[in-house]
């Protein structure tokens, strides 16, 4: 700061250099300090002090009926996969704490006679748009820990163009807030698993950079191991401080389409999803899903490494979405598509009403163009932009009606 005459000029109380070398100082009851200062010292206390860690033993564990009943006011059908899923995440929890009394009492040393509860970690097979990432973020949202989704067909082996597989856990450390504890605990959503998935399943002899490499790396991850990631992401580099993070006890969710895994499922259960003969056992499958017979040696079929599907105990799987499914997503959920517009009005103080003929025209369009869940939200997009448009003009206090004429003009059905 500029000294007016015949004043003595002040100093950094820390550092000592002169405001006008350091700029502007702050002054406090008994001294000053500059901005570099207080920057560092801002530093020391976010380093040493992080934020509370989410402790798994704060308050009794969610059984995995409150799980489900929680995932079912989100999530519409899918009851294998929310058993499945609530059960592990329920051990999960239950893992969490009881390494955390065994490391108590023991010191932190490992006694050999102990249990070893081992991580559950999962993989979610089911075609796109049925709801694989809604089931992780919904348990997330329960369970409060740090969550993050990342998508598999992004990642590369070191040195290849692309996002080394550390940074899935930079991202996990941002939704954190940077308190490493708390991303220790948390849960990784890992997408389009399937798509890092080698060629075939024999392929060894030349390697398979978008492939194996990644299943490589990604298989140190899930194994619990110390990984250091740069805060930043991106590429490391020498002279960049890196954060170390212990995998150990992070959950990793994966999911994936696996296109095609039926034939291969048809195969080894000797049967063929389009043929009709059948003797007994043939008769009892449900070749309209397949999918729900998926098990480990199908993924391994498919060109995921062994090592990997090891590491992945659970396996589960989705229906696909039907037309009564579809049109439950439209209202049912807590933050159904209807009840999203309907609050949107509201904020306008109009009542905004669907015909169920309406809704039942969307889902025809969906079920038409094979868009699943993911293509009802673009389709009410195109019913209810125009009228959004005049939304501010309608007088407050009014009601209005979505009919099912309007909503196949506006689609031009
Ligand atoms: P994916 O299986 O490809 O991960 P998403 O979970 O991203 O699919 O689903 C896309 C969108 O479709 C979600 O945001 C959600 O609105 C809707 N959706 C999909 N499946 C369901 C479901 N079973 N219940 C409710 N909504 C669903």
């Amino acid at each position: 700061m500029s000294k007016k005459p015949n004043q003595p000029e002040e100093y950094c109380s820390f550092c000592g250099r002169p405001a006008s070398q350091a700029g502007m100082l702050a002054s406090g009851l008994a001294g000053r300090i500059c901005a570099d200062c207080a920057q560092q010292a801002y530093q020391i206390f976010t380093d040493s002090h992080p934020q509370p860690v989410v402790q798994p033993d704060d308050g009794p564990l969610p059984q995995p009926r409150e799980i489900k009943e929680f995932l079912d006011q989100y999530v519409i059908g899918q009851d294998d996969a929310k058993r499945v899923l609530s059960v592990a995440v329920y051990n999960h929890y239950k893992r969490l704490r009881y390494n955390d009394r065994r490391s108590e009492t023991n010191n932190g040393q490992v006694d050999i006679n102990d249990v070893e509860i081992e991580k559950s970690n999962i993989v979610i097979v089911g075609e796109t748009g049925t709801g694989k990432t809604l089931l992780a973020r919904t348990i997330a949202r329960l369970l409060k820990v740090p969550f993050c989704i990342a998508d598999a067909t992004t990642l590369t082996e070191a040195g290849y163009v692309g996002d080394d597989v550390e940074n899935v856990l930079v991202r996990l450390l941002q939704a954190a807030d940077y308190n490493v504890a708390a991303a220790e605990r948390g849960i990784v959503f890992i997408d389009e698993i399937d798509k890092i998935a080698r060629k075939s399943e024999n392929t060894s002899i030349t390697r398979d950079v978008s492939g194996e490499g990644v299943q490589q790396a990604l298989l140190k991850l899930l194994e619990g191991a110390d990984v250091n990631v740069p805060p930043e992401g991106g590429r490391k580099h020498p002279e960049q401080k890196l954060i170390k993070i212990n995998t150990r006890n992070i959950l990793f969710i994966c999911g994936g389409a696996f296109d095609g895994i039926e034939r291969s499922i048809a195969a080894r259960l000797n049967s063929n999803v389009i043929g009709f003969k059948g003797d007994e056992t043939r008769r009892e499958l449900d070749r309209s899903n397949m999918l729900q017979y998926v098990q480990p040696m199908d993924l391994k079929k498919f060109g995921l490494i062994p090592e990997l599907v090891g590491r992945f105990p659970v396996l589960t799987h989705l229906e696909a979405l039907d037309r009564d499914a579809l049109r439950r997503i439209l209202t049912e959920p807590r933050n159904a598509l209807v009840k999203q517009y309907v609050e949107l009005f509201r904020m306008d103080d109009v009542e905004l009403h669907f015909e169920p003929e309406a809704l039942d025209t969307v889902v025809d369009r969906a079920v038409e163009y094979h868009l699943g869940a993911r293509g009802l939200r673009s389709i009410m997009e195109s019913i209810m932009t125009d009228i959004m448009f005049d939304l501010p003009q309608m007088p407050k206090g009014s009601a209005y009606t979505i009919t099912a004429d309007m909503a196949k003009e506006k689609l031009a059905l």
